[in-house]
């Protein structure tokens, strides 16, 4: 019997689809049957986690009977101390997609705009749709954020303007100085939310000094995670730094129990840790380096990379690469949902994966 479930959800809910994640190894594992499978298709740490952040995990799961700490109390301190920030302008999230959610639900009511970038990381949009928000997607100028005409598409109704910085899957970043140049621009009620994520990997001499930034614009709201460089992505731990009125607003609506113990813990003691974070930014660089000379030498071209990923154009067989190395038992991330039809991300793996990967391609690339 037909149920017509989907007439009773939300109207936009009806047209939204899916997020498509990287495909997990143990669904490649189950469908092909073969063993010794590599994913480079979610930006995750090819080192793992932290032996002090997997410890933390470890031991709040002797107290996993209890609720977590709803205020996240040792993080929050612990956050504020490593960042120079106050408790009262951090708020923790269920990692970082869930912060986009929940100031979405603050600040923009039923029908207002969101402006966001052509390519831009997906969860935004989704966001906009969840709130019923107007999306308002501002064509890319090469592949990146075009801030000038994102300022240009303000109108009355805006509430939000997100920027990933730098943006999956284009790897394009704004620097300090354009940032500030849009901020001078942006009215005071409209809120910008500037996705960090990468922001360990990012060492350029003009990349944001975004902390700065938000003392001087209160509607800036900064949001990283612990899910890529210290390697938490399923723990769930992300936080956003944002004016104490802003971050006492989230706090009301936020779910309270929303980051777990082992979420907390791992995090707290991951920041401890700075050696891992230190050893995961050489692997990242050296395979960057590894990976780049390889593609130059194949002559497969790419966007300029940053972070711990590197998007390759491979013309109109991307998604049949994909399969084909899916059957050799490497997960890239095939980004059609982009508008990249063209395009596969691939992230930095341990030079052993990288080898792999570049083996994979050289014998996948003649099949297609
Ligand atoms: C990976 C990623 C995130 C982080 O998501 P979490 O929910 O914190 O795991 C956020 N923004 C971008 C652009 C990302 O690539």
């Amino acid at each position: 019997m037909e149920h017509h479930f989907l007439e009773l959800a939300h109207p936009t809910i009806q047209h939204l689809k899916p997020y498509l994640p990287g495909k997990p190894i143990n669904e490649l594992r189950r469908e092909l049957g073969i063993s010794n499978i590599i994913k480079l298709a979610s930006n995750e740490n090819p080192l793992g986690a932290s032996k002090k952040a997997i410890e933390g995990a470890m031991d709040a799961l002797h107290e996993i009977a209890l609720y977590p700490d709803a205020n996240g109390y040792e993080l929050k301190h612990k956050l504020s101390e490593h960042l120079h920030v106050s408790v009262d302008e951090l708020t923790l999230g269920n990692g970082s997609d869930s912060l986009f959610t929940l100031i979405a639900h603050a600040f923009v009511p039923k029908g207002k705009e969101v402006i966001v970038s052509q390519h831009a990381f997906i969860a935004f949009a989704i966001t906009a749709h969840v709130v019923e928000a107007a999306l308002v997607k501002v064509p890319a100028q090469d592949f990146g954020h075009d801030l000038a005409r994102m300022a240009a598409n303000i109108t009355k109704d805006t509430r939000l303007i997100f920027i990933a910085n730098p943006n999956n899957p284009t790897g394009t970043w704004v620097t300090h100085q354009e940032l500030q140049t849009f901020l001078e621009q942006i009215p005071k009620h409209v809120f910008v939310v500037l996705d960090e994520a990468y922001y360990e990997f990012m060492d350029q001499p003009d990349y944001p000094r975004s902390l700065q930034l938000q003392k001087r614009f209160p509607n800036l709201i900064i949001t990283r995670t612990f899910s890529k460089v210290y390697g938490l992505a399923s723990l769930r731990v992300g936080y956003a730094i944002a004016h104490p009125e802003i971050t006492d607003i989230l706090n009301r609506i936020r779910n309270p129990f929303n980051v777990s113990s082992p979420g907390l813990k791992a995090a707290t003691f991951a920041l401890d840790d700075q050696d891992f974070v230190e050893k995961t930014l050489q692997n990242n660089q050296q395979g960057m380096h590894f990976l780049r000379k390889e593609f130059d030498a194949m002559g497969i071209s790419y966007l300029p990379p940053t972070a711990n990923f590197i998007t390759i154009d491979v013309g109109q067989h991307a998604l049949a690469l994909y399969d084909a190395l899916l059957q050799l038992g490497v997960i890239v991330r095939p980004i059609h949902n982009y508008e990249m039809p063209q395009y596969l991300r691939i992230t930095i793996g341990l030079p052993e994966q990288n080898q792999r990967l570049i083996e994979s391609l050289k014998s996948a690339i003649v099949k297609v």
